[in-house]
C-alpha cells in the first residue's frame, strides 16, 4: 500500500484546493527564500539539538499527559490533558516563536517582526528576541492595545517596540496588514514570525512542523499510560489551527484517530457574531493564503467575533480548511456561552484554570458522545490567568 500522503502539504504548498502563496511581488524574494531553506535549517541536527535543548530546559517540555479522572467519570471516556497550558509564557505558541527565532539567526537576519491580536504571540515572540537579543517590533491594532494592557506592558518590559495600528477596525487583520508593509520595506534583513499555521506557504507547514513537538509526545506519553501509541479521538481548537495541527501532525494519516476541532461560535453561528469561519466561510485568499474565510458578496472581510481573542481570526489555516473539507476532521462550532461553561466545569472538577481558547475545545464534551473504552486526548493549549476578567464577570452573573 502506498503511504496516504493527501493530508500533508504536496510540493507546490498546497493541502488540496487551499493553501499556496498569494504575495505582492516585493515579497516574493523572502518568501522564496524562506521555502528553499526552512526544510533543511529545521532538518539540520545542530538545530534539532538547539531546539529540542530550549525546548526542554527554558519551555518546559515535555509538557505531561495527564490522565484527567474526574473529568472522565462525568463524560464516560477515558480523557487525557495535553498540558500545554504548562509551558513558559503559558501557551503553545513559544514553540513556534522558540523554533522560527532559531531559524531566522541562520538565515542571518537581525530584526524580528510580528503581528498580534491579544497579544499572547506578541508575547511569545518578544521573549525569544530577549533571549536571542534581536531587536523586535510588535503591531497591534489601536483597539487591542487598549483591550490587552498588562500584554503590551509585558512585551514592552521584554525590549520590545509594539505598534498600535489605527487603520480599518484597529484589530488583527490590521495588525496584519501592517506587519506585511513593514516586511516589504525591509524584506533583507528582516524575519516575520507568523504565529499560526496561516500566511503563505512555507508558513502553514513550518509552523505545523515547529508545533508537530506536541503530537510526538502524545504519541510516547499515550504509549507508556495506554500501551498503544495513538487515541481514539483528539479535540483541539482552532482560530489559525496551530495548536491543533500539532497536537494532530503524528496522526494526520492514522484512520484510527478520530480528529475533532472546535471552533468559535461566538453568540451563535447563525447570530452575525460569531468566528464560525469553518462553518460559515467560503473560499478566498487571505494574508497570502488561498484558504475558507468569513467574507461577503463582494469578497469583503467580515469582522469576526469570539470572547476568546485568540480564536477571533476571519481566516483559517489551510491545513484544517482542507481536513474539514476532505471529512477528516469533524467541526463543532462551540459559542461563548459552552465555553464558558467548560472553563468553570474543568477549574471545579480538576482544579485548572484553562486559557478561554482552551475552553472551546472543553466544550466539545457537551455536544458529542464517547464510548466507556475511547481514549480521547485534547489539547490544552494555555492557562486561563489572562481570562481571569472574563471569567470575574461570568461567575458573578451565575
Ligand atoms: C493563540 C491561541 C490559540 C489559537 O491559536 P491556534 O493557532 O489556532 O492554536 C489557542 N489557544 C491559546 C491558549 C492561544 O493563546
Amino acid at each position: 500500500m502506498e503511504p496516504n500522503i493527501t493530508y500533508q502539504v504536496n510540493e507546490e504548498g498546497y493541502y488540496g484546493e487551499f493553501g499556496g502563496a498569494y504575495i505582492p511581488e516585493i515579497l516574493y524574494a523572502p518568501v522564496e527564500n524562506l521555502r528553499k531553506e526552512y526544510l533543511s535549517i529545521i532538518q539540520d541536527p545542530q538545530f534539532q539539538k538547539e531546539y529540542n535543548e530550549l525546548l526542554k530546559d527554558y519551555v518546559g517540555r515535555p509538557s505531561p499527559l495527564y490522565e484527567a479522572k474526574r473529568l472522565s467519570d462525568r463524560y464516560g471516556c477515558k480523557i487525557y490533558l495535553k498540558r500545554e497550558d504548562l509551558n513558559h509564557t503559558g501557551a503553545h505558541k513559544i514553540n513556534n516563536t522558540i523554533g522560527q527565532i532559531l531559524l531566522a539567526r541562520r538565515m542571518g537576519k537581525t530584526r524580528i517582526i510580528a503581528e498580534t491580536g491579544a497579544g499572547q504571540h506578541g508575547v511569545a515572540t518578544a521573549t525569544v528576541c530577549a533571549l536571542m537579543n534581536m531587536d523586535c517590533v510588535v503591531y497591534m491594532g489601536a483597539t487591542d492595545v487598549e483591550r490587552q494592557k498588562l500584554n503590551v506592558r509585558k512585551m514592552e518590559m521584554l525590549g520590545a517596540r509594539v505598534c498600535p495600528v489605527v487603520s480599518g477596525n484597529k484589530t488583527l487583520k490590521d495588525a496584519t496588514n501592517e506587519a506585511i508593509r513593514d516586511w516589504c520595506c525591509h524584506p533583507a534583513d528582516t524575519h516575520y514570525i507568523i504565529g499560526s499555521t496561516v500566511g503563505p506557504h512555507p508558513y502553514p507547514d513550518l509552523v505545523a512542523r515547529l508545533q508537530s513537538i506536541i503530537s510526538k509526545e502524545i504519541k510516547s506519553q499515550l504509549l507508556e499510560k495506554e500501551g498503544r501509541n495513538y487515541p481514539d479521538y483528539l479535540i483541539a481548537c482552532v482560530g489559525g489551527g496551530s495548536n491543533a495541527a500539532g497536537s494532530m501532525y503524528e496522526y494526520l494519516d492514522d484512520p484510527r484517530v478520530q480528529l475533532v476541532l472546535a471552533e468559535a461560535a461566538g453568540k451563535g453561528v447563525d447570530s452575525g457574531e460569531s468566528a464560525a469561519t469553518i462553518h460559515l466561510g467560503t473560499t478566498g485568499i487571505i494574508h497570502g493564503a488561498k484558504t475558507l474565510l468569513m467574507q461577503n458578496a463582494d469578497g469583503q472581510i467580515e469582522e469576526p467575533y469570539s470572547i476568546s481573542a485568540g480564536l477571533d481570526y476571519p481566516g483559517i489555516g489551510p491545513m484544517h480548511a482542507h481536513l474539514a473539507k476532505s471529512r477528516r476532521s469533524e467541526v463543532l462550532a462551540v459559542d461563548d456561552d459552552e465555553a464558558l461553561q467548560a472553563a468553570v466545569e474543568l477549574t471545579r472538577l480538576e482544579g485548572i484554570i484553562p486559557a478561554l481558547e482552551s475552553a472551546h475545545a472543553l466544550g466539545v464534551f457537551r455536544k458529542k458522545s464517547f464510548l466507556p473504552d475511547d481514549v480521547v486526548v485534547l489539547c490544552l493549549s494555555g492557562r486561563g490567568d489572562k481570562d481571569m476578567e472574563t471569567y470575574i464577570q461570568y461567575t458573578q452573573k451565575l
